[in-house]
């Protein structure tokens, strides 16, 4: 894939993961490896990924240096690269503030891997402790919740959550999963 075509996967499942609740607003972000180079895609500042385009996405080096496009790479972009930088399996890696993974991580809870889909597909989820959004010390956690190469997704305490994939789709199916797995988790406590 070239750069274009990356850029158009990234508008394709930021929309997709607007319309499945996985962030609101101009909330969340979304990055994506180029292949083969110390290079990343990653979503502008203040954009939507309800209507995110194709110039929406920034790319940078794996240092952070902006080497194309217009506007402030997103605020999280520190612990987006740094987990690049850890886990050279990961390609894609998704953040969202979607409703139901955010009231576990509000509550403090970690994610109860109680469905099949999710003991199978997510193993272990992480709950990375509070701190400011944009901030170094929050990305030095993240970076350290995802250090182990079983680690696909971690709550964020006050905040939301981040996924990590092989490629953006799969960055996108689990992050559908966490929040799957949230609501299923709250509405079985409900219902028992
Ligand atoms: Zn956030």
């Amino acid at each position: 894939m070239n750069l274009e075509d990356l850029k158009k996967e990234l508008v394709a499942i930021s929309r997709l993961a607007y319309h499945r609740g996985l962030t609101s607003g101009v909330s969340g972000n979304i990055s994506q490896r180029v292949p083969g180079h110390d290079q990343v895609l990653i979503k502008r500042s203040g954009t939507s990924f309800a209507d995110a385009q194709t110039s929406d996405f920034l790319l940078v080096a794996l240092t952070g240096e902006l080497l194309a496009g217009s506007g402030t790479p997103s605020v999280e972009i520190n612990f987006h690269l740094g987990i690049y930088r850890e886990r050279p399996d990961v390609g894609a890696v998704l953040h969202g503030h979607s409703t139901f993974a955010t009231a576990f991580a509000v509550a403090g809870k970690t994610l109860p891997a109680l469905t099949l889909a999710s003991a199978e597909g997510l193993g272990e989820v992480p709950l990375v402790p509070y701190a400011p959004a944009g901030s170094q010390e929050l990305a030095a956690l993240v970076v350290q919740a995802f250090r182990s190469s079983n680690i696909k997704a971690a709550l964020l305490r006050r905040h939301g959550m981040v996924t990590v994939g092989k490629d953006l789709r799969q960055a996108f199916y689990l992050a559908d999963l966490v929040e799957d797995t949230a609501k299923v988790a709250l509405l079985a406590r409900l219902i028992s």
